[in-house]
């Protein structure tokens, strides 16, 4: 039912690092085994990567951050009465405001801690958990907004500027919408027609093949699987976490929220140790009330990084913004094990 396609490349060059030697230097095209979109993993050469004083990036950041306690009650906006008793949500450290930005019908931010700067190395299992549950339970009251839509709740998490964060103090997205966007649309569908061939949920499928691969899985507990995605997305690699049986975050149980976050904090330690600073991650769920079962939850994490130390050129390009092609520099295999290695206990 799964298929793990590449197509081997070769070009040829007269290279002058060897003397102008006729040199063959290979590249791949794999296909994604759900969706058949291709991303390539391609040689390329960089200088290395320098961690910039990030002590200093949040100091200088401080004095006009809008999500610091002593002026966060000040600046950020408050919702209705109707939609939240109060106008703003709180848990733990977790405060759940509008965005004042919105980028849709309900749009929401939350500020995940009080501390301005959390290092990736140290981001703290109960803060994740305070704001993905404090997330969750802003979309189970909202998603009543769109009473005659389907409603996906999603939530993302920019973390430091290479990721394009506007603001250092750790915060998620949270929207709800009947517009998930393309990636989530298209795959959403490629599942139905997966399901209705085969009988099985893909992810289900991917999930007992990956363990047959043996080779990307990174790490697999209380219910949640982590691995490099077959067809990687990442320059530098990224890795998905699904939850078995389980297709929304509305779905999930405290504890199962709480196992997650304490697994993603390790899953950021690990890309720390491997010289990273930043980070998309997004949650892809079902609409709420989705009964088919196509679907289970997964959480994506793409590092990001400045190619260059002094340029702080990007790493993503034509290639995947215009061509939506996937581009990579390293195997997911190496790069499963590359993580697995760095992963604290
Ligand atoms: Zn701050």
């Amino acid at each position: 039912m799964i298929e793990f396609r590449k197509t081997g490349k070769v070009a040829q060059l007269h290279d002058p690092r060897a003397g102008f030697a006729l040199t063959g230097v290979p590249s791949e095209v794999r296909h994604d085994p759900l969706t058949g979109d291709t991303s390539r993993i391609c040689h390329f050469s960089f200088p290395p990567r320098q961690l910039p004083e990030l002590g200093a990036l949040a100091e200088g950041t401080r004095a006009n951050c809008p999500f610091c306690p002593e002026r966060i009650e000040q600046i950020t906006p408050r919702y209705p009465e109707s939609l939240v008793p109060g106008g703003r949500m709180r848990r733990g450290e977790a405060l759940l405001v509008p965005n004042l930005f919105p980028y849709d019908d309900v749009s929401a931010i939350v500020v995940m801690s009080h501390a301005h700067f959390l290092p990736m190395d140290a981001l703290p299992a109960r803060v994740i958990a305070d704001a993905l549950l404090l997330a969750r339970d802003f979309i189970c009251i909202a998603q009543g907004q769109l009473a005659d839509r389907q409603a996906w709740g999603l939530v993302t998490w920019n973390y430091m500027p290479p990721s394009g964060a506007s603001q250092v103090h750790p915060h998620l997205q949270v929207i709800v919408t009947d517009t998930p966007g393309n990636a989530l649309r298209r795959e959403l569908a490629a599942e139905s027609d997966f399901l209705a061939r085969h009988g099985v949920p893909y992810p289900r499928a991917l999930l007992e093949a990956e363990r047959a691969a043996g080779e990307r899985l990174v790490l697999e507990e209380s219910g949640i699987a982590w691995g490099a995605p077959y067809s990687p997305c990442g320059l530098l690699g990224d890795v998905q976490a699904v939850f078995r049986e389980r297709a929304t975050l509305a779905e999930l149980a405290d504890a199962e929220i709480e196992a997650w976050a304490a697994q993603l904090a390790r899953i950021a330690a690990a890309y720390a140790r491997l010289g990273l600073w930043s980070f998309n991650l997004t949650l892809f769920p079902d609409a709420a009330g989705e009964r088919s079962g196509r679907h289970w939850l997964t959480a994506r994490l793409l590092p990001r990084l400045y190619l260059h130390p002094h340029l702080y050129n990007s790493d993503a390009a034509y290639m995947q913004l215009l061509l939506a092609e996937k581009f990579a520099m390293v195997h997911p295999e190496r790069h499963a094990a590359d993580l697995r290695a760095a992963l604290p206990p």
